[in-house]
C-alpha cells in the first residue's frame, strides 16, 4: 500500500502547486471512514482506494481528481454523507465523488437492460465531467489486479466481461491505450485463461528459439537515425497477449517472428521530424506497400495521432514502426487523461477536448432515438469494436465512420435531414449502390430528392447506430401513419354499410368504449387489426346489435365476391415491413382483383380473389377487407409476378428466357430451379414489372419462345 508521504510527493512531483492540506485531509479520512472494513483478499478496505489513488498519480492527474480516487467508496460502503465530503473537500471534489458513486450502483447487473442502462448513466456521467471515468476506470483497473482474490467463479466471469465489452472499449475510446492493454489481458485471463497461455507459450519458444531480436532492431533504428542527424528515442514493445489473439482469430493469421508482434516507436521532439525520419526509414529499408498510415494528418476519431509504416528490416523480418512525437506519445498512452496534466493551458488543448467530446454526444443522441436500452447497446458496442473508415464530403471535410459503413451511414452522418431523402451517392464521382461499402479516403456525393424516404431495407447493411436508430424510428412513424390511415378507412367503410354519418359523438364513444386517448390511437388499433371494423361501429352504435351483424356479413361475402366497389379501402405505395403486405403465395398485381385479410398486429395482407389460400378464412368474414388498387399511372410502382416456366435442357435455355424478359422490360429478381429432367427444368421465376398487363405481355413472349415449353403464373 502506498503510504501517506510517497502519495502526495508523486502528486508534487508534476504539479508544484498541489493542494497537499487536501490530500493529507482525505487519506486519513478514508481510512477512517473505511475503519475495520475488508477486501475479499483479506486487505484493509482502505488499501483500495488509496491504490485507485495511486494509479491516477500514474496518469498525472489534477488534485482533485487523485482526492477522489482516496474518497471514491466513502459515500457508498461507509455512513459518510455527500454533504460532508462538501463541506471538508469542497464543491468539485463532491461532484466528482457523487458521479463516480451513481456509477458503482450501477454496476454488475447482469441482464441486458440493466447493463444497457448503466452504460447509458455512465455516458451521462462522463458527458458532464470525464475525470468521473477517468476514477471510475482506475477502480476498475484495481479491481481486476485483485479479481483473484474473489471467490464466487461466476462473479468473477461478470467482472471480466463487463471490462471487456465496457471499460476497455471506453479506455480505447478516451485514447487510453495502456489503461486499455491491461484491462484486456487481466479480463482475458480470466475469461479465456487457456488461449492466453497458449499466446504466451509461443511467445516463449520463439524467444528461446531465435534469441530476442528487438535489442538488435532498435539499435539498429538508432543508428541510422542518428547517422541523418535526428534525434530520436526507438521503443520496442511486445503486443500485448490478447490483441495479438485478436487479431487471429479475426484475421486468421498466425505469428513466425517475434518481430511480427512487436510494435516499434520511434519518439522525436517535433512533428517535422516525424517526416524527416519517416524518410530515412524509407531510404534504409524497403516499405511494405499499403502498410503506410498518416494518422497525423487525419487523427483517429480518439484523438489519436501516428504515422504507422512497416518496412524489410535487416534479417528480413517485417518491422511495424510507429513515428510520433513524445506529446503524441504521451496522448497515446493516457489519451483524455493529458488534458488534466497542464490545467492552465489554453486555447488550443479545449479545442481538441471539444472534439474528444464528440463522440459522446453522438452516442447520447442515439440514446433519444432508440426505443429500448438494448437496441442502444447494441449500436454502441458494435461501434467501439469496429475500425474507422475515413471519407470526405466534396468540399473535403472529414467523416469517420465505422468500417463497414455505407453511403447511407455517410448521409446521416453529415445531417439526419440528408440521411432521410437520400436516393443515390457517387463516390469518386461514379454514381454507386447505396450499400455500398465505403474505403479510406472515398469521396463521398449524397444525392438526394425530397420525395425520398428511408427504406426499412437500409436497415440490413447499414453500420451506424445513427443511421439505424434514425430509421428505426422514422419506419416506427410511418407504420403507424398507415395504420392510422388504413383503420380511418375501415371504420368509415363500416359506417357506411350499415348507413351511418361518419361523424364525431358516435366515434367518441367507440373511442371511450377502448380506452383510447385519441381516434388516431383508435384508427390504429384497427389498421393493425387487433379491434374489428364492426366492434367499432357494435360499440358505436349499441342499440343497433344485430342489424350491424347483418350488414356486416354481407360487406364480408361481398368482399370474397371480389366485386370491390366504391367503399373498397385504396392500395398503393407498398413499402415492404409496413402496414399493407403483398401475399407471397399469390403474388397479385395492379389490374387484378384483390382482397385484404386483417392479421392481428401485421395489418393487411393482400391477396389475389382465387387464391388458394383464402379458403382458410372463409369462416371468419369479419377478417375480409374490400381493397383496390389506387395506383398513379404516371408513377407506376414496382411488384413481383412469380411464374413456372418449363424450358427444355439444352445449352442457351437460360440465357434466351432472361433476354426475353429483359427485352420486354422485365428484371428478374429471383430465380430458382424446382425440378430437372433428362429433357426438361421446371423453374420459378420472379419478375419485377408494373403490373398484371406488363406480366401477360411477358408471358405471351415466352410462350413464343422455342426453348420455352410452358408458361404460367405461379400460385402456391
Ligand atoms: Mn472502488
Amino acid at each position: 500500500m502506498i503510504r501517506q508521504y510517497d502519495l502526495v510527493e508523486r502528486v508534487r512531483a508534476y504539479d508544484s502547486k498541489a493542494d497537499e492540506g487536501a490530500l493529507n485531509r482525505a487519506y486519513v479520512f478514508a481510512i477512517k471512514a473505511h475503519g475495520s472494513q475488508q477486501r475479499a483478499s483479506g486487505d484493509a478496505y482502505f488499501s483500495h482506494p488509496i491504490e485507485v489513488a495511486g494509479i491516477l498519480t500514474g496518469m498525472r492527474l489534477d488534485c482533485a481528481t487523485i482526492v477522489t480516487g482516496l474518497l471514491h467508496d466513502t459515500i457508498e460502503d461507509t455512513e459518510t454523507t455527500l454533504a460532508q465530503i462538501g463541506d471538508l473537500f469542497g464543491d468539485e471534489v463532491a461532484r466528482l465523488v457523487d458521479g463516480v458513486t451513481k456509477l458503482s450502483r450501477l454496476e454488475l447487473q447482469s441482464d441486458q437492460t440493466k447493463q444497457a442502462e448503466n452504460f447509458r448513466k455512465l455516458l451521462l456521467a462522463m458527458s458532464e465531467d470525464i475525470r468521473v471515468l477517468l476514477v471510475k476506470l482506475a477502480d476498475r483497473l484495481h479491481n481486476m489486479r485483485t479479481l483473484h482474490h474473489v471467490k464466487d467463479a461466476e462473479k468473477r466471469r461478470l467482472i471480466a466481461r463487463e471490462t471487456m465489452e465496457i471499460f476497455a472499449p471506453l479506455a480505447e475510446r478516451i485514447g487510453m491505450q495502456a489503461m486499455k492493454d491491461e484491462l484486456e489481458d487481466l479480463a482475458f485471463s480470466e475469461l479465456n485463461p487457456h488461449a492466453r497461455d497458449s499466446v504466451i507459450a509461443r511467445l516463449d519458444f520463439l524467444r528461446e528459439q531465435a534469441g530476442d531480436p528487438i535489442p538488435g532492431i532498435i539499435e539498429g533504428l538508432e543508428k541510422t537515425l542518428a547517422e541523418a542527424g535526428i534525434k530520436a528515442t526507438v521503443l520496442g514493445r511486445e503486443k500485448q497477449p490478447y490483441s495479438i489473439w485478436s487479431k487471429m482469430e479475426s484475421k486468421n493469421v498466425g505469428f513466425e517472428q517475434l518481430s511480427d508482434i512487436v510494435a516499434f516507436r520511434i519518439v522525436v521532439d517535433k512533428m517535422e521530424q516525424c517526416y524527416e525520419a519517416l524518410g530515412v526509414v524509407h531510404g534504409a529499408y524497403q516499405m511494405v506497400p499499403g502498410r503506410f498510415k498518416d494518422y497525423i494528418s487525419t487523427p483517429k476519431s480518439n484523438g489519436y495521432r501516428s504515422i504507422h509504416t512497416t518496412v524489410i528490416g535487416p534479417e528480413s523480418q517485417r518491422i511495424e514502426i510507429q513515428v510520433r512525437t513524445a506529446e503524441m506519445h504521451e496522448f497515446a498512452e493516457f489519451g483524455v487523461a493529458v488534458h488534466w496534466h497542464y490545467k492552465d493551458q489554453s486555447g488550443k488543448l479545449r479545442r481538441r477536448e471539444g472534439r474528444q467530446y464528440r463522440w459522446v454526444r453522438e452516442l447520447l443522441e442515439i440514446l433519444e432515438h432508440a426505443s429500448g436500452p438494448e437496441e442502444f447497446l447494441e449500436h454502441t458496442k458494435l461501434e467501439m469494436f469496429h475500425d474507422q473508415v475515413f471519407s470526405f464530403t466534396p468540399k473535403g471535410d472529414l467523416i469517420a465512420l465505422p468500417r463497414g459503413a455505407t453511403p447511407v451511414d455517410f448521409a446521416y452522418a453529415v445531417h439526419s435531414e440528408v440521411g432521410d431523402s437520400c436516393v443515390g451517392a457517387k463516390i469518386n464521382g461514379r454514381m454507386k449502390p447505396l450499400r455500398t461499402e465505403l474505403q479510406n479516403g472515398d469521396q463521398v456525393e449524397i444525392v438526394c430528392s425530397q420525395t425520398q424516404a428511408p427504406s426499412p431495407t437500409w436497415e440490413r447493411f447499414v453500420v451506424t447506430g445513427r443511421a439505424r436508430s434514425r430509421i428505426r424510428r422514422f419506419i416506427r412513424l410511418q407504420r403507424r401513419a398507415q395504420y392510422v390511415d388504413l383503420g380511418r378507412s375501415i371504420v368509415q367503410k363500416a359506417f357506411r354499410q350499415i348507413k351511418q354519418r361518419f361523424v364525431k359523438e358516435p366515434l367518441d364513444r367507440a373511442r371511450a368504449r377502448f380506452r383510447h386517448k385519441s381516434l388516431d390511437d383508435l384508427y390504429a388499433a384497427v389498421g393493425e387489426g387487433v379491434i374489428t371494423g364492426r366492434q367499432v361501429v357494435e360499440a358505436a352504435f349499441p342499440e343497433a346489435k344485430l342489424k350491424t351483424q347483418k350488414a356486416m356479413s354481407q360487406a364480408g361475402r361481398r368482399a370474397r365476391s371480389g366485386k370491390a366497389g366504391d367503399l373498397a379501402v385504396p392500395i398503393r405505395g407498398l413499402i415492404p415491413g409496413m402496414a399493407v403486405h403483398i401475399a407471397g403465395c399469390c403474388h397479385p398485381l395492379p389490374g387484378e382483383r384483390i382482397v385484404g385479410i386483417v392479421t392481428t398486429g401485421k395489418g393487411v395482407t393482400i391477396h389475389a380473389i382465387d387464391c388458394d389460400a383464402l379458403e382458410s378464412y372463409a369462416d371468419i368474414p369479419e377478417r375480409w377487407l374490400d381493397v383496390a388498387w389506387d395506383i398513379d399511372p404516371k408513377h407506376p410502382e414496382i411488384h413481383v409476378g412469380r411464374l413456372t416456366v418449363v424450358i427444355t435442357n439444352e445449352p442457351g435455355t437460360l440465357g434466351s428466357l432472361s433476354n426475353v424478359i429483359a427485352k420486354n422490360l422485365g428484371n428478374i429478381n429471383n430465380l430458382k430451379i424446382t425440378s430437372r429432367s433428362l429433357d426438361f427444368f421446371e423453374i420459378l421465376v420472379d419478375v419485377e414489372v408494373k403490373d398484371v398487363k406488363h406480366l401477360t405481355n411477358i408471358i405471351a413472349a415466352l410462350r413464343a419462345t422455342p426453348a420455352v415449353s410452358s408458361v404460367d403464373r405461379a400460385r402456391a
